[in-house]
């Protein structure tokens, strides 16, 4: 089996392996989706249990529009964060701030929306949040952006969808069903991925476009300039090549293994 088999398959036959190809990589992108956050207690919403099954999402167009559905919009974003506002980081989410602190992280793009990543202590410029964040709610119509606690507190005890002070719609800072990515975002995603040597997937099938797309992204015919090569064992130039891993249970053991 080859490096890069062994890690599209999770290789759950040898996380020792895994652990070794993390361990020699220099420039990281760690993609993270829903089942790294499970153990910090917030449910994958495409599991079986998940609240996707049992009640329909807002989309981003009756959102602008509808009162009713800024309502009930709010009303979920007010069970889910009476749930789990309070999630806490795991160990992935200090592993991958161990791996920055020691110089080797070269992005998170985290399909996720819990802000953990920024709680664990990933800086901001080595992290994207592709679907955006529950940590802030931002303005419909001007973009500012705030805490979301006292917006909370005032539909807990109104039950009126909060307005910015320029009378645009306030909504949490995430991309909600039906609305795009932000450019920028995926901009750095993409430069991210481009610029690592190595690519790994935890809790993620990978599944959810456009961003599952990222963590395989190269752009055509791109390479690294010749004199940044120099010096570059050759092992490490093959892994300029793997594709991400996936596989959360092996791939997260060995990512805390080689970040300690
Ligand atoms: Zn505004």
């Amino acid at each position: 089996m080859t490096d890069r088999e062994a890690i599209r398959q999770g290789d759950d036959s040898d996380p020792g392996r895994l652990a070794d190809l993390i361990a020699r990589a220099s420039r990281i992108l760690v993609f993270t989706g829903a089942g790294v956050s499970t153990a910090s207690g917030i449910p994958d919403y495409r599991g079986p249990h998940g609240v996707w099954t049992t009640r329909t999402s807002v989309l981003y167009e009756d959102f602008l529009r509808s009162d009713a559905a800024r309502r009930r919009y709010w009303q979920e974003k007010l069970e889910d964060r009476e749930q789990f506002g309070d999630a806490r980081p795991n160990a992935v989410h200090h592993a991958v701030v161990d791996l920055e602190r020691a110089g080797r992280l070269e992005m998170v793009v985290t399909q996720n929306v819990d802000g953990l990543h920024a709680a664990a202590g990933t800086s901001p410029r080595r992290l994207v949040e592709v679907h955006g964040t529950t940590r802030e709610v931002e303005c419909q119509r001007c973009g500012a952006r705030s805490d979301p606690a006292p917006h909370f507190a005032r539909f807990a005890a109104t039950g009126e969808p909060p307005r910015c002070d320029c009378g645009g719609y306030l909504k949490p800072a995430t991309v909600s069903f039906g609305q795009d990515l932000r450019p920028g975002d995926l901009a750095r995603a993409l430069a991210a991925a481009d610029r690592c040597d190595f690519a790994v997937a935890l809790g993620s099938t990978l599944s959810v476009q456009p961003a599952a797309s990222i963590p395989r992204h190269r752009q055509p015919g791109s390479h690294r300039p010749r004199s940044s090569r120099r010096g570059v064992p050759p092992h490490r130039r093959r892994r300029r090549r793997d594709l991400p891993g996936r596989g959360e249970g092996s791939a997260g053991t060995a990512l805390k293994g080689a970040a300690a």
